[in-house]
């Protein structure tokens, strides 16, 4: 059988434990009963909400949440990151830009 791994457009990761990093060996996301494609559901799709909900339980419990956040916030992926969808990661980061913006502007004056 043949894998084609172009895949979509808009990258899909197959999860954060698979990037190669020391800390992603800890993450709890690693546990043979945990299924990756809780992580990477789009979150438009069709009993998302459940997959996503069982995502963020997993991540609450995960010793490298916060290692794992700050690589959300630096890779931009799509997916569940640190008990986050990428909306919810997206829209944070857009609030600390504006509030950043406006510290900058106040600095400024
Ligand atoms: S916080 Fe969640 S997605 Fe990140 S490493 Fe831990 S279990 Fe995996």
């Amino acid at each position: 059988m043949t894998v084609d791994w172009r895949g979509p457009a808009r990258p899909l990761p197959a999860g954060p434990w698979q990037r190669g990093q020391e800390w992603m060996t800890r993450a709890a996301c690693t546990a043979p009963d945990v299924d990756p494609a809780w992580f990477t559901v789009e979150e438009s799709a069709p009993g998302a909400a459940l997959q996503i909900a069982k995502a963020k339980t997993v991540c609450r419990a995960c010793p490298v949440k916060l290692l794992c956040r700050i690589h959300a916030d630096e890779t931009g992926e799509y997916g569940v990151y640190a008990a986050e969808t990428y909306t919810e990661r997206t829209r944070r980061l857009a609030r600390w830009r504006r509030l950043q913006h406006d510290l900058d502007l106040e600095a400024s004056a």
